[in-house]
C-alpha cells in the first residue's frame, strides 16, 4: 500500500514551521502607528487649504454636497500624499454584489507628450471612475452589451494606502453604480439608509426638543470569527481550496467537547499572526481591539471599537482581505467559511448596531432607570417594531448556502428572527402593555467574598447567547450574521427598518393635540402590544422555542431558498421604495443575484464531491479492497482460516459509494425551469445527496489505513498548529 506522500509533507512542514519576528509592534504600537496609511482628518486638515478643509468636513459631517472647485483641490492634496508615500497607482475600491472587493488600479503616470510622463490626478479622476459592469451580477440590469458602469468617490470614508514590497496603492472607496443609475453594489443602499435614518431620527429628537441637532448616523462594531489552519493542509484539501468548507473528514477522536479552547492561551505562531493582522489594520485606521480564541480548535476572533457603520463596512472588507493575507506569511490560511468543519461550532459575525451623535450620544443607551427614559423607549420600541415587522428580511439578509449550515445548528442562533430584550427591558415593556411603566429592574453590586477582590458591578440582566438579535446593554447584536459576508446589507437592512419605525412614530406624534407625554406612552403601549410577539428571553435552540414562534406567527425560513424571496417581497420593496434606499428593480436584482450565487456554490460542490471520490477516495478504497481480497486469498491458500469480515465491510461501503455517486450525476444533470426551482432542487435533492456520499466516504475513512489516506484528516487540520 502506498503511502500518500503529500500528507506526510504537509505534516513535517507544519511541525518545522518556525516564526521569526517581522513587525515590531511594541515599538511602533499605539498612536504613531494608528491611521499611519489613511488620509484622515489630521492630514485633511494640514494638506489642504482652510476653505477646501471645511468645504470637505461640511461634506462629511452633515452630507451636505461638496461644492465645486474643491474637489480639485483635494485630489491634488491626497495625490501628493500618495507620492509621498510610495504610491504609484491608485484605485477606485467598490464592493460589488458578490460580496467581495474589487479594485481597478491606474497608474499616477501619464505620458506628457514630449517622451516623458507627469503625475496627473485630477478630480474627476478622484470622484468617478468607469469600471465594466458587465462583468459582475447585476441581476439582469446590465446586459453584457450594455457594460457602462461607474465607481463615484465616497467622501465619507477616507482613502488609504494599500503597502505592498514593490510600491503603495493608494485606495478610493466607492459607490459602484450602473449608467441608468442602479444601484450595482452594496455600499450604495448603506449610505442611502444612513441618510433615511438621520432623517427620521431627527423628527423625534426635535418632538423632544432638541435643538441643533448633529448628524445621526448608524454606528456598528462587527466581532469576526475564523479559523486558522496550517496552509500545507489548505493546500491539500481541494474541498477546502474550492468551496470553503470540508466536504468529507471523519469526526475527530477529540472535538470541542472538553471546552478547552474558548479563551484558552493562543498558540505562539497564531499570536504573531495576530500582532501583525492588526499592525496593518492599526496602520489603516482599523481600530481592532480584542482577540481571543473561540469555541471550536483552531477557531478565533477579533473585533473592532464600533464607528460610523459606513466605515465600520468598509474597515470590515479590509479586516477579512488583510486576515487572509497577513495568514498566508505565517504559513496559515484563514478560513472565513462558516462552516469549514461538521462537528464543531462554525463561525459567525456579530453586528453590533446603534445610532448616536456626537451632541445626542447613544440613542439606546437606557441609563440606570430605563423606565423613565422615555425617549430611549421610543428609540428601542421602533427597533422591536422593526425587527417584528421585518424579521424575515433580516433573515433573508444573511442567507447564503454557506450560512445555512450554522443557522438553526444548535451553535449559533436559529432562523427565526427574535429579540432579547433582557430581563430589565422586558420587564419594562411587560408593564408597558398594560400603560404606563413605573418601574425598573436594579443592577446590582457583587460581593465574592474575599476582601482583596474588587466589588463587582452586576448589570440588571444576565446575557443570553441563543438569541439572533439581542440587546447588550447600550446597542442590538445581530448574531445571525456570516461570517464571510460583508456586513453591509443587512446594515442597510437595520438603517431602513429602523427608519420606517421612527417615521411611524414620528408622524403619530407630531399629529397629537394633546400633552405630548400622553402621546409617547400611548404608542409605546401600542408597540408594546402589538410587537411583544417578537421579544423572547429564552432559550432559542429549544424545540419548545420553534413551536411557540410558530404560534406567535413568527417566520421560520428555515433555507436561503426559503428566505432569499423576501428580498423583493411586498413589505420590503414598500419599505426600501418609500425611503430611496432601493428600487422594486434593484431588489429584485439583488434577489435574483442571491439565487445565483446560492446555485453556483452548491453546484460548485456538487462537483467538487464527484471530483475527489473520483480521483482519490474511489481508488484509495479499491486498492485497500484489493489488499483485503489478496490476503483472504492467500490465507485460504494457505490452508488458515480466513476472515472476510473487513473485505465484506469496505466491498459493501464501495458499492454504496457507486450507487450515491449515480445518483448524484444524475441530480446534478437535472433541469429546472427557474433559477429559484434550481435552487430549490440544489437544496432538497443535491445537497441531502452530499451528505450521504460524505457519509460513505468517512466510514471508509475510519477502516482504510491511516497512511493510505489521501487528504488530510480533521485531526490534523485542527489539532497540529
Ligand atoms: P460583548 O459582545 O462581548 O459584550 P463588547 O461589549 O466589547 O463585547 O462589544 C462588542 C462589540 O460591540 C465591539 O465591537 C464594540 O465596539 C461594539 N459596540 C459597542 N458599543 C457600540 C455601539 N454603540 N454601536 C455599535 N457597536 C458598538
Ligand atoms: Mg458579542
Amino acid at each position: 500500500m502506498s503511502v500518500s506522500p503529500s500528507r506526510l509533507a504537509a505534516i513535517s512542514a507544519a511541525n518545522n514551521y518556525r516564526t521569526s519576528k517581522t513587525v515590531a509592534f511594541t515599538e511602533s504600537h499605539s498612536a504613531g502607528l494608528f491611521g499611519k496609511n489613511v488620509f484622515n482628518d489630521k492630514i485633511m486638515q494640514q494638506r489642504l487649504p482652510k476653505a477646501a478643509y471645511k468645504s470637505l468636513r461640511k461634506t462629511i459631517d452633515t452630507g451636505a454636497v461638496l461644492e465645486a472647485g474643491v474637489l480639485d483641490i483635494v485630489a491634488t492634496a491626497i495625490k501628493d500624499w500618495a507620492l509621498e508615500h510610495s504610491a504609484t497607482h491608485y484605485a477606485h475600491v467598490f464592493q460589488p454584489l458578490t460580496g467581495i472587493t474589487a479594485e481597478k488600479h491606474d497608474s499616477f503616470l501619464e505620458p506628457d507628450g514630449r517622451g516623458g510622463a507627469i503625475a496627473e490626478f485630477s478630480g474627476k479622476q478622484l470622484a468617478q471612475g468607469e469600471p465594466d459592469a458587465s462583468s459582475f451580477p447585476s441581476g439582469g440590469i446590465r446586459a453584457t452589451f450594455e457594460a457602462r458602469g461607474y465607481t463615484a468617490w465616497d467622501v465619507t470614508s477616507p482613502c488609504y494606502l494599500i503597502e505592498n514590497a514593490n510600491g503603495n496603492t493608494l485606495c478610493i472607496p466607492t459607490a459602484f453604480v450602473s449608467w441608468t443609475g442602479e444601484a450595482l453594489d452594496l455600499k450604495t443602499p448603506v449610505l442611502r439608509s444612513m441618510k433615511a435614518l438621520d432623517q427620521q431620527a431627527r423628527r423625534i429628537l426635535k418632538l423632544f426638543g432638541h435643538q441643533n441637532i448633529a448628524m445621526i448616523t448608524a454606528t456598528a462594531g462587527p466581532e469576526q470569527e475564523y479559523f486558522l489552519i496550517d496552509r500545507n493542509f489548505y493546500l491539500n484539501r481541494p474541498d477546502l481550496l474550492t468551496a470553503g468548507r470540508t466536504l468529507f473528514g471523519a469526526k475527530p477522536p477529540k472535538g470541542q467537547e472538553f471546552e478547552d479552547q474558548y479563551f484558552g492561551v493562543i498558540p505562539d505562531r497564531v499570536l504573531a499572526f495576530m500582532h501583525e493582522a492588526e499592525a496593518e489594520l492599526y496602520s489603516l485606521g482599523v481600530p481592532v481591539k480584542t482577540r481571543h480564541n473561540e469555541v471550536a480548535p483552531s477557531q478565533y476572533e477579533i473585533a473592532p471599537i464600533y464607528e460610523n457603520a459606513n466605515i465600520a463596512a468598509d474597515h470590515q472588507q479590509l479586516l477579512m482581505i488583510t486576515l487572509k493575507r497577513v495568514a498566508r506569511k505565517y504559513g496559515l490560511e484563514c478560513l472565513l467559511h462558516e462552516k469549514p468543519f461538521a462537528g464543531v461550532n462554525g463561525s459567525g459575525k456579530h453586528l453590533n448596531w446603534s445610532l448616536g451623535n456626537a451632541t445626542q450620544g447613544n440613542l439606546l443607551e437606557p441609563g440606570n432607570t430605563p423606565h423613565q427614559n422615555m425617549q430611549f423607549l421610543v428609540f428601542c420600541a421602533a427597533v422591536i417594531r422593526a425587527v417584528h415587522r421585518h424579521g424575515a428580511l433580516l433573515r433573508a439578509m444573511v442567507a447564503s448556502a454557506s450560512n445555512d449550515h450554522r443557522l438553526g445548528a444548535n451553535e449559533a442562533p436559529p432562523a427565526i428572527i427574535s429579540i432579547f430584550l433582557g430581563e430589565q427591558l422586558a420587564d419594562v415593556f411587560e408593564q408597558l402593555k398594560k400603560g404606563k411603566a413605573k418601574t425598573s429592574k436594579a443592577a446590582g453590586t457583587m460581593h465574592l467574598g474575599v476582601d482583596t477582590l474588587p466589588v463587582l458591578m452586576r448589570d440588571a440582566g444576565d446575557r443570553n447567547r441563543t438569541s439572533p438579535f439581542a440587546f447588550t446593554g447600550n446597542k442590538f447584536e445581530y448574531r445571525a450574521v456570516a461570517a464571510n459576508q460583508s456586513i453591509a446589507a443587512p446594515l442597510a437592512a437595520l438603517n431602513t427598518i429602523m427608519a420606517e419605525s421612527l417615521d411611524y412614530i414620528a408622524t403619530k406624534l407630531e399629529k397629537t393635540k394633546g400633552k405630548f407625554e400622553d402621546a409617547v406612552q400611548a404608542v409605546l403601549t401600542e408597540i408594546a402590544k402589538e410587537h411583544s410577539a417578537v421579544i423572547f428571553n429564552g432559550n432559542g435552540y429549544s424545540e419548545e422555542w420553534h413551536k411557540e414562534a410558530a404560534k406567535r406567527g413568527l417566520p421560520n425560513l428555515k433555507t436561503t431558498v426559503d428566505a432569499v424571496p423576501v428580498i423583493a417581497s411586498k413589505t420590503t420593496v414598500e419599505a426600501y421604495e418609500k425611503f430611496g434606499v432601493l428600487t422594486k428593480r434593484e431588489l429584485e436584482a439583488r434577489r435574483d443575484i442571491a439565487f445565483e450565487q446560492y446555485v453556483k456554490a452548491v453546484m460548485v460542490e456538487a462537483n467538487i464531491v464527484i471530483e475527489l471520490v473520483n480521483t482519490k477516495y474511489l481508488p484509495t478504497a479499491l486498492r485497500y479492497q484489493t489488499e483485503l481480497a489478496q490476503n483472504v486469498a492467500a490465507l485460504k491458500a494457505a490452508g488458515a482460516k480466513g476472515d472476510a469480515k473487513l473485505l465484506d465491510k469496505v466491498t459493501k461501503l464501495i458499492g454504496d459509494l457507486h450507487e450515491a455517486m449515480d445518483a448524484l450525476v444524475e441530480l446534478r444533470g437535472h433541469h429546472a425551469k427557474s433559477l429559484e426551482d434550481e435552487a430549490a432542487h440544489l437544496c432538497h435533492e443535491v445537497l441531502p445527496q452530499l451528505v450521504e456520499i460524505r457519509k460513505t466516504v468517512d466510514a471508509l475513512e475510519a477502516v482504510c489505513p491511516d497512511e493510505s489516506w489521501p487528504m488530510p484528516t480533521y485531526e490534523e487540520m485542527l489539532f497540529i498548529k
